[in-house]
């Protein structure tokens, strides 16, 4: 029996079983098999690995496990100053875009509220999931591991928090969205892009006090969903400067 001593770094250990967090984890193996597969088996999906360094040399997912190996697994370090070659993939490139599971939907709203091209739908299949985050190249948010394991995924994330208000932070926090938030250019309902939109175009379309209350009005160039300026969107505005303070 051949054995391999993994150590995992930072909030990879949130994966791991309490007894088994922040400590090495020795992991006896009789078969051959990549990092990938041996890393996975502790219940860590790949899209959350970013550096992996087996004694003291950087390797990649396809690196075959040898008895005696002294595995270190780091999570993402989009913030260090690393050589490119030494990630297993390159940095996201460019203003970050998403994609949701079926259980994420009030954080689809939320990130589409500050502005991120956010996909949700409540009919979406796990394979098609994964399909659409690789072609899109969206970085998938999802509370399921199994989702996140699937090979097609590069970019992904597993959502630790249950409410959706600390969701968004903890999205905010992690993809450094703060200081990238534009508020209210996409649609809350369905991603769309928001336009301005011509008062009297709407007269047949609106309640006639909210037609004389407001002047301001936006359009979905999807949905044709209306919004204005009412006490919705004064409490979007409260919530949305605590975000960026984040
Ligand atoms: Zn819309």
């Amino acid at each position: 029996m051949s054995q391999a001593r993994f150590q995992f770094h930072g909030e990879l250990n949130d994966f791991l079983p309490r007894g088994k967090r922040f400590t090495t984890i020795d992991y006896p193996f009789n078969w051959r098999a990549s990092i990938k597969d041996m890393i996975e088996s502790h219940g860590i999906p790949h899209c959350e690995v970013d550096v992996i360094v087996v004694n003291g040399h950087c390797v990649d997912f396809g690196y075959l496990v040898c008895d005696a190996d002294q595995i270190q697994v780091y999570p993402s370090m989009a913030s260090a100053p690393l050589h490119p070659t030494l990630r297993l993939r390159p940095l996201y490139p460019g203003r970050p875009r998403f994609i949701l599971d079926i259980h994420l939907g009030r954080l689809a709203a939320y990130l589409r509220m500050i502005g991120f091209d956010s996909l949700w739908r409540n009919d979406y299949e796990d394979p098609e999931l994964a399909r659409v985050a690789h072609d899109e190249q969206r970085i998938l948010l999802s509370r399921d591991i199994g989702l996140l394991k699937r090979s097609l995924v590069t970019y992904g994330y597993f959502v630790r928090h249950i409410y959706p208000r600390e969701r968004i932070r903890e999205i905010i926090q992690r993809f450094d969205l703060s200081r990238h938030m534009e508020p209210f250019k996409h649609c809350m309902k369905c991603n769309g892009m928001l336009r301005p939109v011509a008062k009297p175009s709407l007269v047949a379309r609106l309640p006639q006090e909210i037609f004389h209350l407001y002047d301001d009005f936006h359009i979905c160039t999807s949905c044709e969903r209306i919004y204005w300026k009412g006490s919705h969107y004064r409490r979007m505005v409260g919530l949305i400067e605590e975000l960026a303070a984040v």
